[in-house]
């Protein structure tokens, strides 16, 4: 999208250990050295464990560091969760939200989505929200109607294009290898950008950064990112090695 500045994010899931904190050592230093570094952002977000450090490595460099999930309220009686203020008390800045292996696996609902996004932009962190279809939903041509659903249900009307990011991730694409042709990427990114338009205004939903998800690779990280509406990808696997994830943010 013409005057978006791309955003190239790493989740690990739940990957990482202190041997890891190299890797993380190794993208902050390639990012902060690479010519690009004015004009594409990058994002890494480790396991909860490792977000304290990682910030503090990450100090003298443009590369960010963010979580993987947060709970809707501030404080309290919930053990084994972490709030969206204890993100940005480690210098975290953002968090991913609503990704599939949540819903899937937390039973986590479009609108407890949308109260995490609420809770992530209190405590001032940019929330990457995450949608897409399952791989029934798009055999079934439902891919758009989900997306729909998706976006009204976990986008809060307070959005906007600093304080959201939106992923799709189509969850046939995620670690299978698998991806949907450029052409059905930029339908479905199309879409979304008119959707966000409709909703939060010409400005914010023309400004709000779409990233792509989904067995992106350095191979084909070129073709995916040159996708109108695509300002960035989500990167699972290909984000746990820095030379691969530092590989797919040159492509820019
Ligand atoms: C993800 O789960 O966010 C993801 C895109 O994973 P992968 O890149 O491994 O498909």
């Amino acid at each position: 999208t013409p005057d978006v500045r791309p955003l190239i994010a790493g989740n690990w899931k739940m990957n990482g250990t202190r041997d890891a904190l190299s890797e993380i050592k190794a993208m902050a230093d390639g990012i902060l050295h690479s010519d690009l570094v004015d004009h594409v952002d990058a994002l890494i977000c480790p396991p909860s464990t490792l977000l304290y450090v990682a910030t503090a490595i990450c100090t003298d460099s443009p590369l960010m560091v963010g979580a993987q999930d947060c709970h809707q309220k501030q404080s309290g009686s919930h053990t084994g969760d972490i709030s969206a203020e204890m993100i940005a008390d480690c210098f975290g800045t953002h968090v991913i939200l609503g990704h599939s292996e949540r819903r899937t696996d937390h039973g986590e609902s479009d609108h407890l989505v949308r109260l995490k996004v609420e809770a992530a932009h209190e405590a001032g962190l940019t929330a990457i929200v995450c949608v897409g279809e399952t791989a029934n939903q798009r055999d079934a041509y439902e891919t758009l109607d989900v997306l729909m659903r998706q976006l009204m249900g976990s986008i809060p009307e307070s959005a906007t294009a600093d304080n959201t990011v939106v992923a799709y991730e189509p969850l046939w694409a995620i670690g299978t290898g698998l991806t949907p042709t450029t052409g059905d990427i930029g339908v479905a990114h199309a879409f979304m950008r008119d959707e966000l338009k409709r909703r939060l205004g010409r400005e914010e939903g023309g400004a709000m950064r779409l990233l792509y998800g989904g067995s992106v690779k350095p191979e084909n990280a070129l073709a995916l990112m040159s996708v109108d509406n695509v300002d960035g990808a989500l990167i699972g696997g290909a984000s746990l090695k820095a030379s691969e994830f530092l590989a797919i943010y040159s492509v820019y």
